[in-house]
């Protein structure tokens, strides 16, 4: 569909019919083409410019990457290439980078926590990869968390400083044309645009385009119009007041257009105030997602306690058995439990037997051989949504008494390549673990509260009865 020129946004008798829903949301390429060369008149850009630059000096959210200044405890140190410059692109390379897995208001923790613990890149690169991790726990896609670790340490080994213009900063792992394009505008004032999916939403209905936001042409003419638009006086504000327009007013589900400080402009509105049928929100299209793949593993939290008495009470004596992830693939280097792929939904019984031959191989952890097992229960599942993967998880619990000294046991496996550690009750709990290996060993835990709980119930019948009996 083609979008709706200036003028006939103007007079209500020259607008078109808009096509129907269905015919909007599934335009062609080619169509899609057309209906974005149709970019911002001089007129438009000026009207936009003005007002909504006016609209963010009075409305912005106060958000800590916005107010990077000098501070006593880190002061400035330009000769180190950490001016104010670099101290703010670094602050919105980190909370860019956090805004793409999640709401704002739960980076603005992450983010004060981030900079307490590494204030400017010169820190940032001097952190270790489990460092990282940890920090990042929790907000997933740990690879943006190791991007921002390596692109820290090759600008600092490069000495230069930090790139300021959008070709260099293409150049860093992890930095794509969006983060690049903010970088730029906001840190160092180049005049550059920013697409991200709340500017499009802003776009799609300022120019009341129809076609696939989510195709490569399309976002391409997205860029095109954004680029338009920038303030060349102030393009790191303008480029922030469109996106903040989109986080606040030009909502997906539930525009505020009576206070849009562009809403004069925007051909959306003036299209729905003349065609009910037309909604504001059927701009951007829905893009169709993606069908999810099914996977499925077993997962096994092996404690291996000292005491034969665990169960009981005193957990202080056992350890727990982490493997790390391979270095590539998904959640590459992070720690978790025993895990095994199962190709499939699996019963019980062959789940144990994938899990057995993998702690055998991997650790010479034997039930028949080289362990005792205390308690071994399945405790329950759920499923893990990743971005691309529906992951059900089988959790069970394996508490096991080793008959050797842990040493040689674990010395003598044959995994050579299973990098793994032991740990107790509380290096678990301070350990920044994704949040689907959180959900595991919370599961355990709630598991062995209500074993316990059902154990001391029925002691306590037990022996009520007793006395009842002998009375
Ligand atoms: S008028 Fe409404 S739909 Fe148009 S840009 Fe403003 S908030 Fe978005």
């Amino acid at each position: 569909m083609r979008s709706t020129s200036r003028s006939q946004v103007r007079g209500k008798e020259m607008l078109p019919k808009p096509k129907p829903k269905e015919q909007r949301q599934h335009s062609a390429t080619k169509e899609a083409v057309a209906d974005i060369e149709d970019l911002f008149s001089d007129k438009e850009i000026h009207k936009i410019r003005a007002s909504l630059l006016d609209w963010y000096d009075h409305n912005q959210r106060d958000l800590p990457w916005r107010r990077i200044t000098q501070t006593k405890e880190i002061p400035v140190k330009e000769e180190e290439g950490e001016g104010e410059g670099e101290r703010r692109a670094y602050g919105v390379w980190v909370s860019e980078v956090m805004l793409q897995q999640t709401r704002v208001q739960t980076v603005i923790d992450y983010y004060n926590r981030w900079m307490l613990k590494w204030p400017t890149l010169h820190h940032l690169a001097q952190a270790s990869l489990e460092e990282v991790n940890e920090m990042w726990a929790g907000l997933g896609y740990y690879r943006r968390a190791r991007f921002l670790l390596e692109g820290a340490r090759m600008i600092v080994a490069g000495g230069d400083g930090f790139p300021k213009i959008v070709s260099s900063l293409l150049k860093v792992p992890g930095i794509g044309d969006y983060t690049a394009g903010a970088i730029a505008s906001i840190a160092f004032k180049e005049v550059v645009p920013v697409v991200d999916g709340n500017v499009i939403r802003v776009l799609a209905r300022l120019k009341a385009i129809s076609a696939n936001p989510k195709d490569k042409v399309t976002v391409k003419k997205f860029w095109k119009l954004a680029a338009q638009l920038v303030d060349p006086h102030r393009p790191g504000d303008f480029n922030q007041s469109l996106m903040e327009l989109g986080a606040t007013l030009c909502t997906p589900l539930n525009p505020s257009c009576s206070s849009c400080p562009v809403s004069g402009e925007c051909r959306a509105l003036a299209i729905s105030k003349l065609d009910k049928l037309v909604l504001i929100t059927d701009y951007p299209a829905k893009s169709i997602k993606l069908k999810q793949r099914h996977e499925f593993s077993a997962v096994c939290v092996v404690e291996i306690s000292g005491r034969q008495d665990l169960i009981e009470g005193d957990q202080s004596n056992s350890v727990f058995l982490l493997v790390k992830r391979p270095d590539e693939g998904l959640l590459a280097g992070l720690w978790e439990f025993p895990s095994v792929m199962l190709g499939k939904e699996a019963a019980l019984t062959r789940r144990r037997k994938e899990m057995n031959c993998f702690l055998k191989k991997s650790f010479r952890l034997d039930p028949q051989r080289t362990c005792s097992i205390l308690l071994r229960e399945d405790v329950g599942e759920f499923t893990h949504i990743f971005s691309h993967i529906r992951l059900k998880v089988y959790v069970e619990l394996l508490i096991v008494h080793l008959k050797d000294d842990m040493s040689d046991l674990f010395s003598m496996r044959d995994g050579e390549n299973t990098t793994w550690k032991c740990v107790d009750r509380e290096a678990l709990s301070s350990l920044g673990l994704t949040s689907g290996v959180r959900k595991v060993y919370t599961m355990v835990q709630k598991f062995k509260q209500n074993r316990l709980s059902t154990a001391s119930a029925a002691a306590r019948k037990r022996t009520n009865s007793k006395k009842s009996g002998s009375s």
